[in-house]
């Protein structure tokens, strides 16, 4: 007889597939701070695809905020926030991120993931529908995986598109008890904006809830970073839930949910995802406040996002790029081929770049790209470097 096979054979029969297919992820290891100037694997490079837009990361105030913290409130916080983990730096935070949003409430989850996870099912069940854009967020598609309502997908930001699945909800019998449209703000991979000035009218019309999920929004569109809601000037009512991200443009981590006091009494009643697991440490909910001051009190860093962002689209484009439909400071370089956009991604790093290649099956197979993001805490000289860089790989490539 021969021996039984190892129950945890796939585990590296499975890796050996994705290394030999390329599509492995390799991690790259920071040094030191996230900042424009940093090092990745012992190398000094510069910084452009990192989530932390506003440089809010490193800002003197948060990191004050989160050293006070864990000398009055200690390092952790003992207990999820449904049992004894409710610290009043986690209360004063919620409260805080409402009045900036200027909804009636917010509540906080550990991340944006959780929060995503933890309340679409609950939103939507037996007998409801949702509808979600197809090039939606996987923390998105994971949280509809996990309800049991049915589900519909509409053309990316295509508001006809979601017009007729709409229409057909209305004909399927018996009626579908809720419908749920859900959506990106900012899409991540391509830096357009959903066209939520059109979605929303028409998930009114239809009587149906509608989501967006700002991660890529917030502190980016709208009156000094407010999100989609404010960029496109909608009623608050307009959308009943505002989701997004601590760990994007705020620079530190954890997901959030804003709308009517009982969205929000709702959620945090059902959402298991918010219910089981530990809340944040006090470092973590008094650095987030303190990047809500700073948004509040200095609009330095959203405008400076958007000029850095004009500057390198306009330059980009002007030496032959192809930046895609991107309309906010997520800039794609579409290059192709997943091999061009690696060699891209290395010459780059090799001149002092980091960004890193996405590729199939992250997006379709001929639209490889190098993601760039730009950060509010670049100097003009290092965004006229990285254009340089873009510019003297491109041509080595014969790309431009
Ligand atoms: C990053 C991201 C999330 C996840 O947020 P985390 O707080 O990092 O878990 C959810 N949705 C979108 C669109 C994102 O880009």
């Amino acid at each position: 007889m021969t021996a039984p096979r190892s129950p945890t054979a796939f585990l590296a029969e499975e890796v050996r597939e994705l290394v030999a297919a390329d599509l492995d992820w390799k991690l790259r290891v920071l040094g030191g701070p996230s900042e424009p100037s940093c090092t990745i694997d012992g190398r000094k490079v510069l910084m452009l695809c990192s989530n932390n837009y506003l440089g809010l990361s490193t800002h003197p105030r948060l990191k004050a905020a989160a050293i006070e913290a864990v000398r009055t409130h200690g390092a952790g916080s003992g207990s999820v926030r449904s049992i004894a983990g409710t610290m009043d730096l986690h209360v004063e935070l919620e409260r805080r991120l409402a009045r900036f949003k200027e909804a009636d409430a917010s509540l906080v989850y550990q991340t944006g993931f959780a929060a995503n996870a933890g309340l679409i099912p609950q939103l939507a069940g037996e007998g409801d529908l949702i509808v979600s854009d197809e090039l939606n967020h996987g923390s998105i598609i994971d949280g509809v995986r996990l309800a049991r309502a049915e589900r519909a997908v509409y053309h990316h930001a295509d508001p006809d598109d979601l017009a007729r699945v709409l229409k057909e909800a209305e004909r399927h019998t018996p009626g579908y008890r809720r419908i749920l449209v859900i959506t990106d703000g900012v899409f991540s991979m391509d830096g357009d904006i959903a066209p939520l000035d059109r979605i929303a009218p028409l998930a009114a019309e239809h009587g149906a809830m509608l989501y967006v999920d700002d991660a890529h929004g917030e502190g980016v569109l709208g009156r000094g970073g407010r999100g989609i809601v404010s960029h496109f000037r909608l009623d608050r009512d307009a959308v009943q839930v505002e989701m997004g991200t601590f760990s994007k443009a705020f620079g530190v981590v954890g997901g959030h949910v804003s709308g009517s006091a009982e969205l929000v009494r709702f959620a945090y009643n059902k959402s298991r995802t918010w219910l089981l697991s530990g809340s944040h440490p006090p470092a973590v909910a008094a650095a987030c406040t303190a990047a809500i001051d700073v948004l509040e009190q200095e609009p330095q860093h959203v405008e400076r996002l958007w000029t850095l962002t004009r500057r390198f689209q306009e330059a980009m484009r002007g030496h032959g790029f192809d930046l895609g439909t991107s309309a906010t400071p997520i800039v794609p370089v579409l290059v192709g081929e997943s091999s061009t956009a690696k060699r891209l991604s290395q010459r780059l790093f090799e001149l002092g770049v980091f960004a890193l290649p996405i590729v199939f099956p992250m997006v379709a197979r001929d639209k490889a790209r190098i993601r760039t993001i730009m950060n509010a805490a670049l100097t003009d000289e290092q965004l006229a470097f990285a254009i340089d860089a873009f510019a003297k790989a491109g041509r080595e490539l014969g790309l431009i």
